[in-house]
């Protein structure tokens, strides 16, 4: 009963900002528009020559190239077992972030889409400043659960929501959450793999260097190695180590005991467990 009188009435939910009509609200539309196609589509797009590319590159091009030469009469053993270790070792990384990165997108796509944002009931220890209000969200016309957040994309209050990925374009949010830092933690190694190979190519330079595009493809996954690894270790210890999500890098209000609203830095944080 006390929910309801203090829930917010249907017609008091805030509509979207409609369209500017001054030159520069049009202008910022119009950007704003630009970066969505940009993360809707280019990073995704980076995202799956990462997952392609190499597999051209080393199931087509080098393995044929490597059992070639069997054929040749001189130098044949050596080849073939090079030929099943690396593929052996390439589908298991592969396999590694691409499964969790999977999970992430089904959990994204199929499981938020459906995903029906539900009310709290008072009083919630997170409160929405010091004046202790509970935190209310007039898009889904709840009162927001701790550490709920607005997913802007998705227009829903998801629980524990991180961040939207705009390299998979993808919520990141408690269902998908141990999945995202799979894949973050599983992506480096693969990249440092393909890497790798692309080096041993290059290294023999009267033989395997012919294979051009396993060499340049070797090349870019070093390049990607070093944002990944970047992007992985910011994860790893904000959301793996600190249990901090991206809404809370600032700290939020919490009531004690005393139901005193407290600014607190990082009322989650476990240490490193
Ligand atoms: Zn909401």
């Amino acid at each position: 009963m006390f929910l309801a009188t203090l829930r917010p009435a249907a017609e008091d939910v805030i509509p979207l900002p409609t369209e500017g009509k001054t030159f520069s609200q049009r202008l910022r539309k119009v950007l704003e528009r630009v970066l969505a196609v940009i993360h809707r589509t280019l990073f995704p797009f980076l995202m799956l020559l990462d997952a392609a590319l190499p597999i051209y590159a080393i199931d087509v091009r080098l393995m044929k190239y490597l059992l070639s030469l069997t054929e040749n009469a001189h130098v044949s053993k050596p080849h073939t077992r090079a030929a099943i270790t690396i593929s052996v070792i390439f589908g298991i990384l592969w396999l590694l972030w691409t499964v969790p990165l999977g999970y992430c997108l089904w959990s994204h796509y199929w499981v938020a889409r459906r995903w029906k944002p539900v009310s709290t009931p008072l009083p919630n220890k997170q409160v929405s400043g010091k004046t202790g209000e509970p935190r209310l969200c007039y898009r889904c016309n709840i009162f927001m659960p701790a550490r709920t957040y607005h997913c802007p994309v998705m227009d829903k209050c998801l629980p524990h929501y991180d961040h939207f990925c705009p390299w998979w374009a993808g919520g990141v949010w408690i269902h998908n959450l141990k999945a995202y830092l799979l894949f973050l933690a599983f992506l480096p190694p693969y990249q440092a793999f393909v890497f790798g190979i692309g080096m041993w190519v290059a290294a023999d330079k009267d033989k395997r260097s012919s294979c051009k595009i396993v060499m340049g493809t070797g090349i870019a996954c070093g390049a990607a190695l070093v944002l990944s690894t970047v992007i992985m270790l910011e994860m790893w210890i904000r959301l793996g180590f600190w249990n901090l999500l991206t809404s809370e890098h600032d700290g939020c209000f919490l009531v004690d005991d005393a139901g005193v609203p407290q600014e607190i830095k990082d009322p989650w944080d476990q240490g490193w467990r």
